[in-house]
C-alpha cells in the first residue's frame, strides 16, 4: 500500500545529526515516505558548522514541483533554507503546489552557535513564510532573534507566542527546551485561542544535535497522518523525548539525538 508523503525543505549536515538525515530517518520511523528539496550543503562535525554552500533557488523550487506535481505531498516542513532568495522562492513555490498542513522550524543557527543563515534572511522567514504556516517551531535563541523577547518563564513564554501568533502563523510552538534552571521542559502550544503547557522530563544530555529538527519532523509526518496539530505535537514530544534520552557520544562535540530506540 502506499504510504503517506511528507517533504522537507532543508540542508544535509555531514555529520548525519541534523537535517535532512535527521528528518528521513524520522519520516521513516513514522512509516511516512520522506521527500526532499534540498537547500544547503553543510560541511560540519560534532565540534560546529565549518561552512555551507547554497543550492541555487531555482533548484529548490524545482524539487518542489517535481515532487508535488507527480507524487503529492501529504504535509511538508522547512529546516534550513539558508538565503532570503531560497525563503522567497519556497513562499512562491506554495502559493502555486498544494502541499498540506507546513510546518516551519526557523533555523537560523547550530547548537554549537554557528549561522545556518545568511542575515538579511530573518526578515524573510517572518514575512514570507510565517503567515502560510500551519505551524512554527523556534526554540528559544530563534524567540529572541525574531520578536526581541527573552522567555525566562510561563509569563514571558506566553508573551512570546503572542508576539509570534502576530506575524501569521496558525499555531506556534514556543520550545522550553533551551530554559534556564527548569526541572522539567515545558513548550506552550498555542492558536491564540488555546495555551498548551505540554510538560516532559529534562534529561541530562550533552547529545542533543538535530533535537529541533526531529521534533519538527515527527510533527510534519503525524500531520501527513491526518493528526491535528495538538495531537501532532503531543506525539512529537513523546518521541522527541526518546531520542534525547538515548542521545550518545560520536566525535569531540556534540553528539546527536538517537534514532536507534
Ligand atoms: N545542520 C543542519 C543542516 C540543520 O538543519 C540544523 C538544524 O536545523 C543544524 C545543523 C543544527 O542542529 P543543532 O542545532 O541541533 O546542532
Amino acid at each position: 500500500m502506499t504510504p503517506r508523503t511528507a517533504l522537507t525543505i532543508a540542508g544535509s549536515d555531514s555529520g548525519g545529526g541534523a537535517g535532512i538525515q535527521a528528518d528521513l530517518r524520522t519520516f521513516f520511523a513514522h512509516g511516512v515516505h520522506g521527500l526532499v528539496a534540498l537547500t544547503a550543503v553543510t560541511v560540519q562535525n560534532s565540534l560546529g558548522v565549518q561552512g555551507f554552500t547554497e543550492i541555487p533557488a531555482d533548484v529548490v523550487t524545482a524539487q518542489i514541483k517535481a515532487v508535488a506535481s507527480d507524487m503529492g505531498v501529504n504535509a511538508a516542513k522547512t529546516g534550513m533554507l539558508a538565503t532570503a532568495e531560497i525563503i522567497r522562492a519556497v513562499a512562491k513555490t506554495l502559493d502555486e503546489v498544494e502541499v498540506g498542513p507546513f510546518v516551519v522550524d526557523p533555523v537560523a543557527a547550530s547548537m554549537t552557535g554557528d549561522p545556518l543563515l545568511r542575515e538579511d534572511a530573518l526578515e524573510a522567514i517572518r514575512t514570507e513564510l510565517f503567515p502560510r504556516a500551519t505551524l512554527i517551531t523556534p526554540n528559544l535563541d530563534e524567540v529572541r532573534l525574531l520578536t526581541g523577547v527573552q522567555v525566562v518563564d510561563a509569563a514571558s513564554q506566553r508573551a512570546a507566542a503572542e508576539a509570534l501568533l502576530e506575524f501569521g502563523s496558525r499555531w506556534v510552538l514556543v520550545k522550553g527546551g533551551h530554559m534556564q534552571g527548569t526541572a522539567e521542559c515545558v513548550d506552550l502550544l498555542s492558536d491564540g485561542r488555546e495555551y498548551l503547557e505540554l510538560t516532559g522530563p529534562r534529561y541530562e544530555t550533552e547529545n542533543t544535535h538535530g533535537g529541533g529538527d526531529t521534533l519538527a519532523s515527527a510533527i510534519t509526518a503525524s500531520l501527513a497522518k491526518g493528526a491535528s496539530v495538538p495531537d501532532a505535537v503531543a506525539a512529537g514530544k513523546k518521541f522527541i523525548e526518546r531520542c534525547v534520552a538515548e542521545g550518545y557520544p560520536l566525535g569531540a562535540g556534540v553528539g546527536p539525538v538517537s534514532p536507534f530506540w
